[in-house]
């Protein structure tokens, strides 16, 4: 299917406050034509808020919502031409399968020849082939919210929204699910905006991430600077695990932790003061043959714990001075950590490339 139908969204300045809180602060945001865009943050952030300001459910105080170049803050949800699902599935639950798909249709008064094909299309997308007859309460938690989506695609919306759609199923159909609507929509090529608080379930799905917190967003990028480039604290907390490190802040501009080197304080940013942020797998092992000429930094300490978790091995490694180091490896046969224990020496370093600064206030 094309993408010719694929709108993009621009947001500015939107603002949504009730009473004192702002629910949405000044939120600036541009979603490309055909985009998968993840609005990823914790509990009450503002993510439905945003949603639902975007399919025309709520009235922002201010700001501006265009598709294409087209102005919708006035617009009813109606006109907006914008399929949503939602985490409970919605569906109507007298009506059969093949009736809940077509209610988008009928409503635009889509012939009924029509219809028809266009259900079994959409049956045939998600999956649930000859279903069509079958009653809402003959199917399972996946089944159901696969309805819910054909029923939100199928009218070939120009945006297609969806909250938490995954949040009911059980953690194997929901990763199942991810895949599934990650390919569905390279199949459809709809501008996508997914809300989701589950950080890996946006890592995998999405082109971008708007990482959202207290009604603003904290960065904007693709899963893997999110994930390697951290713009501040709040992000580099919310996705993925890390430790953070207070470095010192020399009067030439250098940031070091103990006496060593680790980065030069970037000139477009001269705030005071600075964090190291460590992912856990990226640290290294240190070996003399290996890891010590290889890291730009090198962590020594004694082993605090260390778990054994199947497919990696968690070690919670004590340095002087400083918080714990979390550091994760994979458990595979030539891994020279496989027999850590408590009280054992270590020396743990970072490569060049995986070093993160993020300054201490922002975010
Ligand atoms: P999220 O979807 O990220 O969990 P929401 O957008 O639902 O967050 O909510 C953002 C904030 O706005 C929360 O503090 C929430 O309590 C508040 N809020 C949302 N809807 C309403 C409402 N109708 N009336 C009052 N406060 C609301
Ligand atoms: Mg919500």
């Amino acid at each position: 299917m094309s993408s010719d139908n694929a709108l993009p969204i621009h947001i500015g300045g939107l603002t949504k406050k009730y009473g004192d809180l702002y629910a949405l602060d000044s939120v600036d945001l541009d979603i490309k034509s055909g985009e998968f865009l993840t609005l990823l943050g914790p509990s009450g952030s503002g993510k439905t808020t945003l949603l639902m300001a975007i399919a025309g459910f709520n009235r922002p105080d201010s700001g501006s919502i265009r598709f294409d170049n087209q102005e919708m803050i006035l617009t009813p949800p109606h006109r907006r031409e914008v399929g949503m699902v939602f985490q409970s599935y919605a569906l109507f639950p007298h009506m059969s399968v093949a009736e809940n798909i077509a209610f988008p249709l009928k409503l635009r008064k889509v012939s009924a020849a029509e219809t028809n094909q266009r259900v079994e299309e959409a049956l045939h997308t998600v999956q649930l082939d000859g279903l069509g007859s079958r009653n809402i309460d003959q199917l399972s938690g996946g089944q159901r919210q696969r309805v819910a989506l054909a029923r939100a695609f199928v009218f070939r919306p120009r945006i297609l929204l969806m909250d938490e759609p995954l949040s009911a199923l059980d953690k194997k159909l929901r990763e199942r699910m991810q895949i599934e609507l990650k390919q569905l929509h390279r199949q459809l090529g709809v501008t996508t905006v997914y809300v989701t608080h589950d950080q890996r379930e946006a890592l995998t799905m999405s082109d971008r991430i708007a990482v959202i917190n207290h009604g603003r967003l904290a960065q904007v990028d693709t899963p893997t600077s999110i994930y390697n480039r951290p713009a501040n604290a709040f992000v580099a907390d919310f996705i993925g695990e890390s430790t953070m490190l207070p470095l010192e802040h020399r009067p030439d501009h250098q940031l070091t932790f103990g006496d060593q080197f680790v980065a030069t304080v970037p000139d477009d940013n001269p705030d005071s003061q600075w964090l190291l942020v460590i992912r856990p797998e990226r640290l290294l092992v240190a070996d003399d043959s290996q890891g010590n000429t290889a890291a730009a930094i090198t962590f020594g300490g004694i082993v605090k714990e260390a778990v054994f978790q199947g497919d990696s091995a968690f070690v919670l490694i004590a340095i002087d001075n400083a918080d714990d180091i979390a550091v994760r490896f994979s458990t595979g046969s030539a891994s020279a950590m496989a027999n850590l224990q408590a009280g054992d020496a270590i020396a743990v370093g970072l490569l060049k490339d995986d070093i993160i600064i993020i300054p201490r206030e922002a975010g």
